[in-house]
């Protein structure tokens, strides 16, 4: 695959969270990995920029068969970069006959930013709060180590270690080589925001995740106790999988589904990792995996982080006003699959806790979900108000959102983020106990629920193959 075309479809994978830029970029098969990922990487630097270039230029409205990451690409490329070069195949010409329009755009963005030079155009991106403030988290993995252990290997290698943090300020004022503990969470570290510990033996060595804090959120909040059985319902790549097993101490069950064989495949390696033994990986759709099954008949705990618009990744945090932001389809689409997922969720039997997340900022995604699904089984499940210190609440949309956390890294250095932690009400009766621990033995109507999901189920793998 040419350069320029490989670096689109890595852009395109970390945008759709099929991996990290690095993983894309050596499972991408382009030989040149190194001028491949620096291409990606500076790409993605000017993101923003490039956006507010290629939309003002209205370069994607004149060539409707240039893909928009393809287009940031070349656009980086022709503007930014190193020009051409003898490569940009049939899209050279094209591209030069924007090449005045996109000078001119770019020109101008600098008039209106009143900067001079390129590189001042990312100025804007490391004021306090945007999302390059964001310190690096390391979510240390107790399943291999300690916090302790990890500190001193910090220690050792030059770094300078604060204690606990006790506010956001002291994150925020994280500089060089220092790193604190997160105030919040025990396992959490937390480094200057451009620290990069992707190479590090310990990171390689499955001894601690690099994990933002909000995502670490969810386990935490579900904090099944170990022995519990647990649902992962849309895992992969299986951070907050590997949370889980780390909770739970590896003793009880993790079921975990994905729907995406690629993302499964990274998943499992992670997990082996991470020293993860709990887990049960299965590519299935979790809307046809059966409530009754009695695999699940202890399952207590789901957590539900499902396919969401990433408009909360800090990747995406633009700093041009409504970039970025899904369209109106693309949004009702997700948010059908999301409250799908939710009350299918919400139908098993012996569950009794159950967090939700995305990392979305969206209303449509996350409270309006939420509040739907409540909807649909009046009184049987509730939203329990959780860390009633942190800062940045759920949008007060219905009664009891503000039970939901929300996260940004204007209000709490993290990603964007939603979580909400839903509590069975009603102690079960005797009697749908007896039905949650054996379906077989209920009357007549239950051969025929076994028999539509079989159906679901069927025709869901059906769909997965093709
Ligand atoms: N929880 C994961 C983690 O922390 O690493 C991230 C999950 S990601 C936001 C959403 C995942 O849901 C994707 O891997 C996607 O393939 C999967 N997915 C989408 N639809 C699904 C379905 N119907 N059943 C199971 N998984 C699904």
């Amino acid at each position: 695959m040419a350069l320029y075309a490989a670096a689109a479809a890595v852009l395109a994978g970390v945008e759709s969270r099929q991996g990290s830029i690095k993983g894309l970029v050596y499972s991408s098969g382009f030989q040149n990995v190194k001028q491949l990922y620096a291409l990606v990487c500076e790409t993605q630097r000017y993101s923003a920029v490039l956006d507010a270039v290629i939309a003002s230029a209205g370069l994607l409205r004149a060539e409707k068969k240039l893909r928009p990451h393809l287009a940031k690409v070349l656009v980086y490329e022709l503007l930014l970069g190193k020009g051409f070069q003898g490569r940009g195949g049939r899209w050279k010409p094209v591209l030069g006959r924007h090449q005045a329009r996109l000078k001119a755009e770019l020109a101008r963005l600098k008039v209106h930013r009143g900067v001079s030079r390129n590189e001042d155009l990312l100025e804007v991106e490391s004021r306090p709060g945007s999302a390059s403030q964001v310190p690096r988290f390391v979510r240390v993995n107790t399943l291999k180590t300690c916090c302790d252990d990890v500190v001193d290997y910090f220690k050792r290698q030059g770094f300078s270690y604060q204690g606990r943090a006790s506010s956001l300020d002291d994150l925020r004022a994280l500089k060089g080589k220092h790193f604190l503990s997160d105030p919040l969470l025990p396992e959490l570290l937390a480094f200057p925001a451009q620290t990069d510990l992707h190479e590090h033996p310990l990171y390689q060595a499955g001894h601690f995740i690099l994990q933002d804090k909000a995502s670490c959120l969810p386990a935490m909040l579900l904090a099944p106790p170990p022995g519990s059985h647990v649902i992962d319902a849309c895992a992969a790549p299986g951070n907050k999988t590997s949370h889980l097993a780390a909770l739970l101490k590896n003793q009880g069950k993790i079921f975990a589904f994905d729907l995406d064989a690629k993302r499964l495949a990274s998943m499992a390696t992670l997990l082996a990792r991470a020293g993860v033994s709990c887990c049960e990986l299965a590519e299935e759709d979790f809307l046809a995996v059966s409530p009754s099954d009695l695999r699940y008949r202890q399952v207590h705990y789901i957590l539900l982080d499902p396919s969401c618009s990433g408009s909360g990744m800090l990747t995406r945090q633009l700093e041009e006003p409504g970039a970025g932001t899904p369209s109106k389809e693309r949004l009702r689409a997700l948010a059908g699959f999301q409250q799908r997922a939710l009350c299918h969720a919400l139908t098993f039997p012996s569950l009794q806790r159950l967090v939700y997340s995305t990392c979305s900022l969206c209303q449509e995604e996350n409270e309006d979900v939420v509040r739907d699904a409540l909807q649909q089984s009046p009184g049987a499940f509730r939203l329990v108000p959780v860390l009633p210190s942190w800062p940045h609440r759920g949008l007060s949309t219905f009664p009891g959102a503000e039970h939901c956390l929300r996260a940004a890294p204007e209000t709490t250095l993290t990603g964007g983020f939603f979580i909400a932690v839903i509590e069975r009400v009603e102690v079960p009766s005797p009697v749908s106990q007896a039905e949650a621990l054996a379906p077989e033995l209920t009357p007549s109507p239950a051969p025929k629920r076994k028999k539509r999901r079989r159906k679901a189920a069927a025709g869901a793998s059906t769909s997965l193959g093709t």
